[in-house]
């Protein structure tokens, strides 16, 4: 099994550790000529959206992505990632991949709340450690998209089948029960 990780921006380098804690392998897609790897799952990582769509875009790397993903390709996205995903950037025109049934606003929680860490409940686990940067809030789901995860009346985390995407960090420290559950729930 490898796990292949969106390397253009961001915090890249947090998910390669979480997964290799796990003993699981991992490529970095920085190019157009790394798509060509075998790989079994992608993550997002948790950044700048607008970059690493500009990136993607730049790169060319972005139709053999979407397409990937639309063919059923395991995902993970964090944050940036789950704006990349969103078929709706709310108050703004801009879709990047679009694949998935979800609405998000960027910088959802103002300035005050921009960055907070706090734990709760994924998919049953408990007391999983978040922590939020700047983060999105999922506002809307079409049928067929799973809440996984709240925090103070706000979905946090969300599943549509081979797509799993949180506006939180899970990756920030030690804990890895939540790729744990990407690859023994999605792979
Ligand atoms: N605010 C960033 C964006 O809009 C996301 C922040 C993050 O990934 N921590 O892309």
């Amino acid at each position: 099994m490898k796990i292949a990780v969106l390397a253009l921006q961001g915090d890249f380098a947090e998910h390669e550790a979480i997964f290799h804690r796990l003993n699981i392998p991992t490529c970095q897609l920085r190019q157009k000529s790394d798509l060509k790897q075998d790989f079994d799952a992608l993550v997002l990582p948790g950044g700048e959206s607008t970059v690493q769509g500009k990136l993607l875009r730049e790169l060319d790397m972005f139709d053999e992505i979407r397409s990937k993903i639309q063919d059923g390709l395991p995902v993970m996205a964090t944050c940036a990632g789950t704006i990349l995903l969103a078929r709706q950037i709310l108050d703004d025109p801009t879709v990047h991949l679009g694949t998935m049934g979800i609405s998000v606003r960027r910088n959802a929680y103002g300035r005050q709340l921009s960055s907070f860490h706090t734990v709760g409940t994924f998919a049953g686990i408990q007391d999983v450690p978040m922590s939020f940067i700047r983060a999105p809030q999922i506002e809307f789901c079409v049928p067929g998209v799973e809440v996984l995860s709240e925090h103070n009346g706000r979905i946090t985390a969300v599943r549509q089948e081979n797509q799993l995407a949180m506006t939180f960090h899970p990756e920030l420290g030690n804990d890895c029960r939540i790729a744990e559950y990407f690859i023994k729930e999605m792979l």
